[in-house]
């Protein structure tokens, strides 16, 4: 090879050797080289001479050949520039002919040498020379018969003799690796990979370790770590008289690798050669700064290093490898952070279907929650609080979820709806528990008067019947998989808290409940960025007040029903600010529109009805009178807080009696109080005089004084528009991205579900927009907003509430458009803090 010419290169320690340009494993094995570790002589052949042998134009084989020793047998191993993308297999033994094998029967022995040759044509006429494989494999009879029957049905086949010239072998192994590469098939796996259309391939030949023959001779792996835990302890596999990945196909082991009660292990047989693998895997991880794992070969005892390839590891064994690195000082603090995939760490947060488990998969939908939750199936809200008495896990399927299922998903273990998409009530109900949750199967047939549900091959599932959600991959399997539980240990803490000392953007959480809030703080939120306060109406002892304030027909009727809720709200803000101790909670006004409150069904209309004095036909005259058709556009949010204003006066004022409740005894708050679906200035003008009175009646009566800040939801297009004008009456503007995306794209967003993977699939949406921000369009309405409200007033608060606010590529945007903070749900704020950190580092 010329080492002027990078195309063919003998890797040296200062060989021109690049990823880009020779591949992963070539610039690897150049390290080993570099750091002195016995790697047989290597040569690499570059992506572009690659390319050109796929062309047919190989570069000059007897020089190749020569600049290994004479006689030497060879191997020719794959290099791309991503190990994930894959390549061709390594062929082995290339240059065994007749010659080798006279050569070799006198150091093998004959046996040996013979099965060596045989393995050599039977790999060559597979995978080189591409003949039936059929005639191959099932060659029975090993050593010398098996050889001359090998040899024989090659002719036959191939209608030429074996070639036993080694550059021809070696050409011909080339070409087809090169060509195997540039084929359709290979290109469309490795692009489903992320490769681009383009990726080339680069290969490395190397001279054969045998790993047979007399003394300590074999095969294998070993690495420092535990690729489930991440935790030190030395692992890996070998087999004697073996050689490429044997050790790891064949079950038996001949010798285990590490002290093992089954066997003797090369640990107690050769404690010496098990040090220097110890101490050469040591020096590669300091080095190469990372866990990794060696292939070495023993040959008479000697030790090769054949390879090294980064360890497998799970996400836990992952963060505590990162944090690792950086304690032992071999990595940075801010190199461990970068090194941490976010995606990963929300698995780290729920129960998992363990990875190896098999899945019987019934169904699949949109994974609105991760996590795994097995539990029998169940048809309503009642049902599942009934389970949950009985201390059975349960399954809560609906076709879609209300307000009025809420307690029932409290019950279950996790939550399946036929309808729905990424921020339905079910999706950010889930995520909100950290409930796993899968919405919109729409091939899940529901019917439920049978109590049944049908999946897409006709399987029926009845109540009762066991089944597990996989939340993280939108996935509904029959029966109940193995699961792997929770993994926030140490090292998760140590990660989060280096991730804190890097970001420059706050993370809040979306936290209706103190259960909520507390698991926000467990996560580090830094404060409560959205409390929507109607989900505190559904509580057993609330919704008949409630109901009673819906059907008031006068203010002074609808004040008495106020006046029981004001207690309850009171002692809700209360707790939050109690678990809070001080960091800022954003109460955000109620926002549904009212007949979400009411029953709809025969049974509930008569309870309410009882409840009311009323006829039930009264009753269903008037429930039916607050329907509405487009309820997302109705009479809902601050549009409420116009017409019926005392609902806002009544939690303004549990607000205010809470925050000096709270200055009493705890730590100061200053509560922030935040509007719904704002589109006018007038609005915020209105609801603002209104509650400033509340705040002076409720200084006047307690003789004591507090501050508040006032802030505006924005979520309607209008309202990003007209942000310059709004920002005059607020403190802080919190981008409402869910309803933004709704009415951007004139989307309702629970029923987008029923088509969004159409949409996906076709690429008519990049992603689905409630999960992803859409950029280029809701985008553009954020900056606008932003530019606008901060053009105006320039230390107004900026945030995102919307369930954008958890999503990596969303913080993104909304970091470089200049908030201040995002919201999203509890158990998506570590995924958060570490995605903001990464984006400073
Ligand atoms: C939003 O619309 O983005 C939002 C946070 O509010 P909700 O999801 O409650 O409508
Ligand atoms: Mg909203």
């Amino acid at each position: 090879p010329d080492e002027q010419n990078p195309d063919v290169t003998l890797i040296t320690p200062s060989s021109p050797m690049a990823t880009p340009t020779h591949g992963g494993r070539a610039k690897c094995l150049q390290r080993l080289v570099r750091l002195d570790l016995p790697v047989p002589q290597t040569v690499a052949l570059s992506f572009d001479m690659v390319h050109k042998i796929a062309g047919g134009d190989m570069p000059d084989m007897q020089a190749l050949v020569a600049a290994f020793g004479q006689g030497a047998l060879l191997c020719v191993r794959p290099s791309s520039e991503d190990p994930d993308w894959g390549g061709p297999g390594a062929i082995l033994n290339i240059g065994m002919n007749d010659d080798r094998l006279r050569d070799l029967t006198e150091t093998l022995g004959a046996e040996a040498a013979a099965e060596l040759y045989l393995r050599f044509v039977q790999s060559f006429a597979i995978h080189v020379a591409r003949l039936d494989p059929d005639l191959f494999e099932e060659i029975e009879a090993t050593g010398a018969e098996g050889l001359a029957e090998a040899l024989r049905a090659y002719e036959d086949e191939a209608e030429e003799e074996f070639p036993q010239d080694p550059a021809v072998q070696l050409s011909e192994v080339l070409r087809s690796m090169a060509r195997a590469w540039e084929g359709t098939t290979a290109r469309l796996l490795r692009q489903a990979k992320g490769a681009p259309m383009d990726a080339g391939l680069g290969l490395v030949v190397q001279e054969m370790a045998l790993g047979l023959g007399q003394g300590e001779c074999g095969s294998g792996v070993l690495q420092l770590v535990n690729s489930d835990t991440g935790l030190p302890q030395v692992t890996g596999r070998y087999l004697s008289q073996s050689q490429g990945r044997e050790a790891l196909q064949q079950e038996s082991e001949s010798l285990y690798l590490v002290k093992d009660p089954r066997g003797p292990s090369l640990e107690e047989a050769e404690p010496e050669i098990f040090s220097r693998l110890q101490v050469h895997a040591e020096l590669m991880r300091r080095k190469l700064r990372e866990e990794m794992q060696i292939e070495f070969t023993l040959v008479g005892g000697e030790v090769h290093i054949l390879d090294g390839v980064r360890v497998q590891r799970s996400a836990r064994a992952g963060v505590r490898i990162a944090v690792r690195l950086a304690e032992d000082g071999i990595i940075s603090r801010q190199e461990a952070v970068m090194r941490i995939e976010p995606r990963a760490i929300s698995e780290l947060l729920h129960r998992q279907v363990a990875p190896d488990a098999p899945r019987d998969v019934i169904g699949a939908g949109i994974a609105a929650s991760p996590g795994a939750a097995t539990g029998k199936i169940v048809f309503s809200a009642t049902e599942a609080q009934a389970s949950l008495a009985r201390n059975e896990a349960c399954i809560l399927v609906r076709r879609e979820t209300s307000p009025e299922d809420i307690r029932g998903m409290h019950a279950a273990a996790g939550v399946l709806t036929e309808r729905g998409g990424m921020t339905s009530h079910a999706a950010v109900i889930g995520r909100g528990l950290g409930k796993p949750c899968v919405v919109g199967a729409a091939k899940m047939k529901l019917n439920l008067k049978r109590k049944t549900i049908t999946s897409a091959t006709g399987k029926v599932f009845r109540a009762g019947d066991v089944i597990t959600l996989d939340g993280t991959l939108g996935q509904i399997l029959a029966g109940e998989p193995d699961t792997i539980e929770a993994a926030l240990d140490d090292a998760f803490q140590t990660l989060m808290a280096w991730a804190d000392e890097a970001r420059d953007i706050e993370i809040r959480a979306n936290a209706d409940t103190p259960a909520d809030a507390a698991t926000a703080r467990n996560f580090a939120a830094e404060g409560i960025g959205l409390c929507r306060t109607e989900h505190m109406f559904f509580e057993a002892d609330r919704i008949t007040p409630m109901r009673e304030m819906i059907f008031a027909d006068t203010p002074e009727d609808r004040q008495a029903a106020l006046a029981i809720l004001l207690p309850m709200q009171r002692a809700d803000f209360s707790e939050l600010f109690r678990i809070m101790e001080g960091l800022p909670v954003v109460i955000r006004l109620f926002d549904p529109p009212l007949h979400e409150f009411l029953p709809s069904d025969r049974p509930g209309l008569r309870d309410l009805a009882e409840a009311l004095d009323l006829p039930v036909s009264d009753v269903t005259r008037r429930v039916e009178a607050l329907g509405e058709y487009n309820p997302m556009l109705g009479l809902r949010g601050v549009r409420l807080g116009i017409t019926l204003p005392e609902i806002y006066d009544m939690q303004a004022r549990a607000i205010f009696e809470a925050t000096l409740d709270a200055l009493e005894d705890g730590d100061p708050v200053e509560p922030e109080i935040m509007l719904p679906l704002v589109s006018a200035k007038r609005e915020v003008e209105l609801i603002r005089s209104r509650i400033d009175a509340v705040a002076a009646a409720v200084r006047a009566e307690r003789g004591e004084e507090f501050t508040y800040r006032l802030g505006v939801m924005v979520e309607t297009p209008r309202a990003c528009l007209r942000a310059g004008d709004i920002a005059p009456h607020a403190q802080f503007l919190s981008f409402g991205t869910n309803d933004l995306t709704q009415m951007t794209y004139g989307l309702s967003r629970d029923d987008a579900g029923r088509f969004m993977s159409d949409y996906v699939r076709q690429g008519v949406f990049g992603e689905d927009p409630f999960h992803v921000l859409d950029i280029e369009g809701v985008g553009e309405l954020l900056a606008i907003g932003a530019e606008r409200a901060r053009m105006i007033q320039r230390d107004v608060t900026l945030s995102i509430c919307g369930e954008h606010g958890g999503n990596p590529a969303s913080i993104a945007f909304c970091r470089a458009v200049g908030m201040n903070y995002v919201s999203c749900s509890p158990f998506r704020v570590p995924v958060a803090r570490l995605a903001a950190a990464q984006l400073a580092i």
